[in-house]
């Protein structure tokens, strides 16, 4: 953007890898679904919580634990530790307020719990991973965002204890919230581990309203940019659904290119790709994984985004879609 300073990621590491397998696994791009225009579930390839499940590039995974340095490990032990409250039984009686009424309840207990983004979403089969089940049908999704100014030391361990920190309160944020709805007797289950359980939170977080995709693989709210995390609550209360928004990111992705640049192994893609039935935006998961493992997390992308800038989204979601309207009117 012309009269602003260029946010940048003070001398990256370079991409060079770490780790080498000696027999490379399946490409993480074929477990995703790239290419494939038929619609299917996920599988999990990377970061996946379920120790139970062989993943293919478990071997990767191993070795991120292994590089982050205990003040970052301490917050992904503490967050396994505090996830254990993530069930519980749910309360004899019942409190039904409606839709609308339990929608409101459920999104002011986010808001007073901490989180900045809330909505809700139906969780529909595609948003479950292959060989689970969501226990419940309804999600209420929520943000909470990084503090911008530690993250200015993203793909190293300052970043990476931000980022995890984030993680550990958000999970928090979640149990406080699946607690609440079980005390008004229903079922809640709480999603706050960073690594991948039943469910994917992106396409929930997209349907729930709380932003777009970005070039850049991840979302892009008007609030925070994609400066922020996600959990989740899963639960039987009824409430009245939130619908996807359209702040204007394709407008901008289409024609910025900074993740893309400021990427250092050439890891996103210029266009749209098929991926699982879906022509979205995708990140190479065998060019960005690697570097991500070695580099704490990276979140270079998300955090070079333009969007990213505190108090720059909303201006900027503004400004594209008037600009949309004003082509629209002339083309008229
Ligand atoms: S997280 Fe992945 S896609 Fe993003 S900048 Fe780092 S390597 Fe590239
Ligand atoms: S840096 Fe630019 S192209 Fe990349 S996600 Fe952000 S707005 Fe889109």
């Amino acid at each position: 953007m012309p009269g602003r300073p260029r946010w940048k990621i003070e001398s990256p590491p370079p991409a060079e890898y770490a780790f080498g397998y000696r027999e490379p696994p399946v490409s993480g791009n074929a477990i995703n679904g790239h290419g494939e225009r038929a619609e299917r579930r996920a599988e999990p390839v990377f970061h996946n919580a379920d120790s139970s499940q062989p993943i293919a590039w478990q071997g990767l995974d191993d070795f991120f634990m292994c590089v982050n340095p205990w003040r970052v490990v301490r917050h992904r032990l503490l967050n396994k530790f505090e996830m254990r409250e993530e069930r519980g039984p749910a309360a004899r009686r019942r409190v039904d307020e409606g839709l609308v009424g339990n929608a409101d309840f459920a999104k002011a207990e986010a808001r007073a719990a901490g989180a900045t983004l809330v909505g809700i979403a139906e969780v529909e089969p595609t948003d479950v991973f292959a060989g689970k089940e969501a226990p419940h049908p309804r999600a209420i999704c929520i943000g909470l965002p990084m503090r911008r100014e530690e993250m200015r030391h993203a793909a190293r361990p300052r970043g990476a204890e931000e980022v995890m920190r984030t993680y550990r309160q958000i999970g928090r944020i979640a149990i406080r919230m699946a607690k609440a709805i079980r005390r008004r007797g229903w079922p809640a289950k709480a999603y706050g581990d960073p690594n991948a359980t039943d469910i994917l939170h992106i396409p929930l977080a997209i349907r729930a309203g709380l932003g777009q995709l970005g070039k850049h693989g991840s979302m892009i709210s008007r609030e925070h940019g994609s400066n922020f995390r996600l959990a989740a609550v899963l639960t039987d209360m009824p409430m009245a659904l939130d619908a996807p928004v359209d702040i204007g990111v394709d407008d901008v992705c289409l024609r910025c290119r900074r993740c893309v640049l400021d990427c250092p192994p050439d890891a996103i893609h210029e266009e749209k790709q098929w991926v699982r039935g879906e022509k979205r935006w995708y990140v190479d998961f065998d060019r960005c994984v690697p570097y991500f493992t070695k580099t704490y997390g990276c979140a270079i992308c998300i955090q070079v985004c333009p969007w990213s800038e505190p108090g720059r989204g909303e201006k900027l979601s503004d400004l594209v879609l008037a600009r949309r309207e004003r082509t629209k009117s002339r083309s008229a």
